[in-house]
């Protein structure tokens, strides 16, 4: 069996960016606090966590004058003045891709927009995004919601980061027929639309794919959806590696392999080396798949 990895796997720049800040930060004062989840992916929350992190689900729950560290989605604008009124020492991890979306929502009610934000309204990174904008802000679930809505003569369009730009696209060519004037900023974060391309690449080169991602990982849960559109019976979602198993490659020529954004590189190592052990071989496809590189993992 080949193995085709996707050209993007393993962290994203915000992921390994919130990662490293955390491991520079437990190296200098050796416990730090998060509220929630500081990465959607339990192996790496637990090798954290032996390293002195501690998750916990309220701002009161953080001790005075402690360390913590916003997570890289971000937090509610209440749940950071309620740690700042607690004096607990903070450190920013917040992807600095999260912080454009706030950033342009806020620009554009400052400019009279109504703003409508495509997201899921239940996502941290939604919560602490709609915490920061006043006025008139909508989250959309998807093109179906503008049904229920009334939708003003100026509105202003953008996303959560980790949404299917298609789908983004949709909406914003249905709004242009509701509204006088529609102004919408793509704020889907580069990583995201990186990583769905290089799926929607070695779909067509596979047989079958591997997405090794965290179970309430977002966007590992939209490139499950985006594989299962190609291989309704053949896509594969692993949290951890004990979960694979050798039956679902029999007969699978060509194995294709991704990770979510927040899937650490040496997770996917674990899973290749346990593929190896299925007598598969890692390769990169290209565009004829045939093997073309051995790859160092
Ligand atoms: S998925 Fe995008 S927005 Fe989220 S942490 Fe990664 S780079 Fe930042």
């Amino acid at each position: 069996m080949k193995i085709l990895l996707a050209s993007e796997i393993g962290f994203c720049f915000g992921v390994k960016r919130a990662v490293n800040m955390v491991e520079r930060l437990l190296n200098e004062v050796g416990k730090v606090y998060v509220v929630g989840s500081l990465i959607h992916n339990s192996l790496e929350m637990r090798r954290l966590e032996r390293k002195g992190l501690k998750a916990v689900s309220d701002p009161e729950e953080v001790p005075q004058g402690a360390f913590a560290v916003v997570r890289s989605h971000g937090l509610k604008r209440e749940e950071i003045e309620l740690l700042v009124r607690r004096k607990v020492k903070l450190v920013d991890t917040t992807c600095p891709f999260v912080k454009r979306v706030r950033d342009v929502a806020q620009n554009l009610i400052r400019e009279g927009y109504e703003v409508l934000l495509y997201g899921d309204p239940d996502h941290p990174e939604v919560q602490g995004l709609m915490s920061y904008l006043e006025g008139n802000v909508f989250v959309l679930r998807d093109e179906r919601d503008l049904d229920f809505i009334s939708i003003s003569d100026k509105i202003g369009l953008v996303s959560q980061t980790t949404q299917e730009l298609d789908a983004f696209l949709k909406i914003a060519v249905d709004l242009s027929g509701r509204a006088k004037e529609v102004r919408m900023v793509n704020t889907i974060c580069n990583a995201t639309i990186k990583r769905r391309r290089a799926v929607k690449d070695i779909l067509s080169l596979s047989d079958a794919l591997l997405v090794i991602g965290g179970k309430n990982s977002a966007n590992t849960k939209k490139l499950v959806d985006l594989s299962k559109r190609y291989f309704k019976d053949r896509t594969y979602h692993i949290e951890f590696p004990k979960e694979l198993s050798g039956r679902w490659f029999e007969g699978v020529g060509v194995l294709g392999v991704v990770s979510g954004a927040s899937t650490p590189d040496w997770q996917v190592k674990v899973v290749l080396a346990i593929l190896k052990k299925y007598g598969g071989e890692v390769c990169n496809g290209d565009g004829s798949g045939e093997r073309k590189r051995i790859l160092s993992h």
